[in-house]
């Protein structure tokens, strides 16, 4: 896609420190890390958000962070993944972050404020009722 810099990522145009590249996955250091280590994971194909990125590559993508992690020797980490503006999404190209965190000040930090107000049987409901599954 034209003017996504993770598209020009991708064919070279712009320059990164490369990690590795599979057939249908780029993963790369992050320029502006929040950790030591803290890389992304791209599908080469342009998709905005994750449900667009097609299920073989969303399955190369899971595993080379795994092989990364592994290769890295990192012992805690972050895999984040945002969709959307109000998600945090800032480039709209899908990407998996990977955040090592070899100490508790450094790295990805969450506010997370659970709501037992919130109303969940009819989302489940429509979950259910929508699922589409290939597998079993
Ligand atoms: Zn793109």
């Amino acid at each position: 896609m034209e003017d996504c810099i993770f598209c020009k990522i991708v064919s070279g145009e712009i320059p990164s420190n490369k990690i590795h590249e599979s057939d249908h996955v780029y993963a790369f250091m992050d320029i502006s890390p929040i950790s030591k280590g803290h890389c992304l994971f791209i599908p080469k194909v342009h998709a905005e958000k994750m449900h667009e990125v097609a299920d073989e590559t969303l399955s190369e993508i899971l595993i080379m962070i795994k092989q990364v992690i592994n290769a890295g020797v990192f012992e805690n980490y972050n895999v984040l993944q945002n969709n959307g503006i109000i998600a945090h999404q800032e480039v709209k190209h899908a990407h998996w972050h990977l955040i090592p965190k070899e100490h508790s000040d450094e790295g990805l930090k969450l506010e997370w404020k659970p709501n037992k107000e919130i109303e969940q049987t009819r989302i489940a409901d429509k979950i259910r009722a929508n699922l589409l599954f290939e597998f079993e």
